[in-house]
């Protein structure tokens, strides 16, 4: 018998932006599919899913991967939080885009998520002078060097130990601020996009902690002249993919625009300090859309443009957006 760590992770109830949790769970595998791994529960008094005099709820297991951290026959397994009775959690937004993608397969939905993050060093960002400031912004984008990135070494362990897993990350680069980093998942259905997505950002806080360091989601780490970070969503259906595709895009654009505040309303919080209209962003009450228009709401990449099909880039989700519910809403309004 082989005794298996799973590393179980879910979504805790913390307003108004919901933090990863995880605990180890060991039992007899090896796991070769979801239904040997078993539900588990935890204090949801701890995580602010439920009052102290009635605190158990139930982790269901719903998407699991190798662990290279650990290694071996170890897993990592994403959950969905469940009421004891087994009933869907008011913090469980995963269960809602089971349902819609369910509703909307035909339409065979791909997104490509770019995540942003900014690391902490203490209380500066990685490699910030101590409570001050690094030179205007300009070199660091893409840069290389140790006067112009930081923490290469964290980012090259969370890309490696992402691919181990099985994780569809399709690249890493240097943001525009010092300290900022990117990587992108995808392109992949709604569900697999944002479980890996999830597991993705605990992959990153796990590996920055052997460093004692911090990453952060939040869309303005530093207030000023410096850029936020945010979540691009790319994302296509079938028709938009196939030949005549840039009308079905524009009309998803149309559409797009006619929700914008319910889409800024599931977009992430504090996201108002990062879309100004500066730094690359469109202001929080405008919608646009254009083609190669990086200041507006959404961006029809060139070569869509250029091909008459492909796919549309939503620029508003902030860093610390949900997948669950930025997917959800990109297909009901453009699939409804
Ligand atoms: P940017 O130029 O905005 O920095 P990136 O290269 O960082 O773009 O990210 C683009 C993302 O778009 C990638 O995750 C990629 O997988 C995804 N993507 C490419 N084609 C499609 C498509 N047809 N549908 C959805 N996502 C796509
Ligand atoms: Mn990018
Ligand atoms: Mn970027
Ligand atoms: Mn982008």
């Amino acid at each position: 018998m082989t005794k298996v760590k799973a590393e179980y992770i879910w979504i805790d109830g913390h307003k108004p932006t919901a933090k990863l949790r995880s605990k180890t769970k060991i039992f007899e595998g090896p796991v070769k599919s979801l239904d040997d791994i078993p539900m588990w529960g935890f204090d949801g008094s701890s995580t602010m899913q439920a009052e102290g005099s009635d605190s158990d709820c139930m982790l269901k297991p719903v998407y699991y991967l190798p662990d290279p951290i650990r290694g071996g026959d170890d897993i990592l397994v994403m959950n969905e939080v469940r009421k004891p009775d087994g009933s869907i959690h008011e913090s469980n937004t995963r269960a809602r885009l089971v349902e819609i993608a369910e509703k909307h397969k035909d339409e065979d939905a791909w997104f490509g998520i770019e995540q942003e993050y900014t690391f902490f060093k203490g209380r500066s960002p990685l490699g910030w002078p101590n409570g001050g400031y690094p030179a205007p912004q300009g070199p660091f984008y893409c840069g290389v060097g140790a006067d112009e990135v930081f923490g290469r070494d964290i980012v090259e362990d969370h890309m490696d130990i992402c691919l181990q897993a099985g994780i569809q990350i399709s690249g890493i680069n240097a943001e525009v601020m010092p300290g900022q980093w990117e990587f992108q998942v995808g392109s992949l259905g709604p569900l697999e996009v944002s479980d890996q997505l999830w597991i993705a950002r605990w992959i990153l806080y796990r590996i920055a902690e052997n460093y004692g360091v911090n990453a952060t989601l939040h869309p303005k780490p530093v207030k000023g002249d410096w850029n936020g970070a945010g979540a691009h969503a790319n994302f296509s259906t079938k028709p938009m993919r196939e030949n005549g595709g840039l009308k079905i895009i524009e009309s998803a654009c149309e559409k797009l625009g006619r929700k914008h505040e319910e889409h800024i309303a599931v977009y992430g919080a504090h996201n108002e300090e990062r879309l100004t209209g500066l730094h690359e962003t469109c202001a929080l009450h405008e919608f646009r859309y254009g083609v190669s228009d990086r200041g507006a709401s959404i961006r029809i990449p060139m070569d869509t443009a250029n091909n008459g099909k492909g796919y549309l880039e939503d620029r508003r989700p902030s860093a610390n957006m949900d997948p669950y519910q930025v997917c959800a809403a990109l297909i009901e309004t453009t699939c409804g």
